[in-house]
């Protein structure tokens, strides 16, 4: 048997609460990367069960399954989210945005980053009901989602590594209708984030932010950016407004997919803020700063790809249904069924996988971070061969775009590449597993 009893360095940073950010209080003796490469060890989840791949006892119900909404806020919210999206995600994707006041509604409204704390002005909603709305939010606009996960990630980061002024300030700021994005990626650092060159230099009450940061996701729309770099011998995090002088945003233009996610290349040059934009828990190894991001990142990106699932489904099952060839709907031939049965499969797997990573994240237990891997992993692989299925599905009903399954399809592919490629991941969950059962 595995030895489950084993520490995970790896979760070290997500355990540690807010008020212990400081270096000493939470150096790991090992500690592990995020997003991991050459130049990275990989992580060492040992404390991961294993058992988190095995979908056991997952009851196959319907093919349209309803949310259950564990919190009323949560039910709440996405409702106002189907209202305010509408039918529309497919007409913003081919326009390349989403209209402005649309994404302040969202984010007054608490959407954008729900699991801020009340006691700054967020929802407070718990990581499973969080992670019911990001797939509901996914389902209808993987744009939307986009900005969601990215803003979550910015209030989360100000929210571990901040402190309570810091908090005060910037939580308020996100869940009052501001947007933020999160920005690691460098021309020369993408899945091997240590090859990060941006600087944060401290020059007397000032500090000074020197570096160029791509593909930014919601960097278009946002007011703030969480932005990683340099801090010394160790790595940190600063607030920097998008108006601030020497910032200059640039979207990427005709992305593949999640067109209208505002992804922008950010130049820094020589940025000068007030020293308080630092977040308190500058001076940490970047493996740390970074793994505690992504792993928030890559749960609400599984759940996001679970959304993709869904509004596949809602997709292909109503078109087999009515569409009919050879004298009889397309579901009834066997060979379409049996792609309804595997986007079915898919999507209940996916869920399973994000809810079992989502309550050990509320429960706070060491194994959400590799279980966040392997939700994401698992769920982003499903949702591009579920998006594939249903182009398949639809044929060429589905086959132009603008059409929601053509949509899925260009958006699960980004999946596959964004908080750490498939590579990566399959590179964490490999050492994961040796680490468990060898
Ligand atoms: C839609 C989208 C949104 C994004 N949003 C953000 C954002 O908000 N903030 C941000 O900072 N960045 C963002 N990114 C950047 C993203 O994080 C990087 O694209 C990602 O980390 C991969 O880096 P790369 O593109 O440089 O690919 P590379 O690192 O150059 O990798 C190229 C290929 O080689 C593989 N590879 C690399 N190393 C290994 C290895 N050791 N073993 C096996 N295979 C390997 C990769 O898996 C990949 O298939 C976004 C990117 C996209 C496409």
């Amino acid at each position: 048997m595995p030895d489950q009893a084993t520490a995970d360095p790896a979760a070290a940073p997500e355990n540690t609460g807010p008020e212990n950010t400081a270096p000493e209080n939470t150096a790991p003796e090992n500690p592990a990367p995020g997003n991991s490469a050459p130049g990275f060890a990989a992580p060492d989840f040992a404390d991961q069960e294993i058992a988190a791949v095995e979908i056991v006892g997952v009851r196959t119900v319907d093919l349209a399954p309803e949310p259950a909404w564990p919190g009323a806020d949560a039910a709440d919210l996405a409702g106002l989210v189907t209202e305010l999206i509408g039918d529309q995600a497919g007409a913003w994707d081919l326009d390349g945005h989403i209209p402005r006041e649309i994404v302040r509604e969202l984010g007054r409204a608490g959407v954008l980053c729900a699991q801020a704390p009340a006691a700054h002005g967020g929802l407070g909603l718990s990581n499973v009901d969080a992670g019911e709305l990001t797939a509901h939010v996914g389902a209808l606009c993987s744009s939307t989602r986009s900005l969601m996960t990215s803003q979550g990630m910015a209030a989360w980061t100000v929210e571990r590594f901040g402190d309570d002024a810091q908090r005060a300030e910037y939580l308020g700021r996100l869940t009052a209708g501001e947007t933020a994005g999160v920005a690691f990626s460098e021309p020369g650092a993408g899945s091997d984030l240590s090859g990060m060159a941006t600087r944060i230099e401290t020059e007397g009450d000032s500090v000074v932010v020197t570096g160029q940061k791509v593909w930014v996701t919601g960097a278009a729309y946002a007011d703030l950016l969480v932005v990683f770099g340099r801090v010394g011998e160790g790595a940190g995090a600063v607030l920097v407004p998008t108006d601030a002088p020497g910032v200059t945003v640039t979207r990427v233009p005709d992305p593949l997919g999640c067109r209208a996610a505002g992804h922008a290349d950010v130049l820094l040059d020589g940025v000068r803020l007030p020293a308080d934009h630092v977040l308190a828990g500058a001076g940490l190894p970047l493996e740390w700063l970074v793994t505690s991001a992504l792993t928030y990142g890559r749960l609400s990106v599984a759940w996001g790809c679970v959304g993709i699932l869904r509004g596949c489904l809602a997709e292909t099952t109503r078109h087999a249904r009515t569409r009919q060839q050879f004298g009889r709907p397309l579901a009834d031939h066997q060979l379409v069924a049996r792609h309804l049965a595997e986007l079915h499969v898919a999507e209940r797997a996916a869920t399973a996988l994000c809810a079992e990573a989502a309550r050990g994240r509320d429960a706070g237990g060491p194994e959400h971070v590799s279980a966040a891997v392997t939700a994401k992993h698992f769920a982003a692989g499903a949702a591009v061969r579920g998006a594939a299925s249903a182009v398949q599905v639809l044929a060429s009903a589905g086959a132009r775009d603008g059409h929601p399954v053509a949509r899925a399809h260009r958006d699960a592919k980004l999946m596959e590449i964004i908080e750490g490629s498939t590579e990566i991941g399959q590179l964490l969950l490999a050492d994961h597993a040796l680490a468990v059962w060898s």
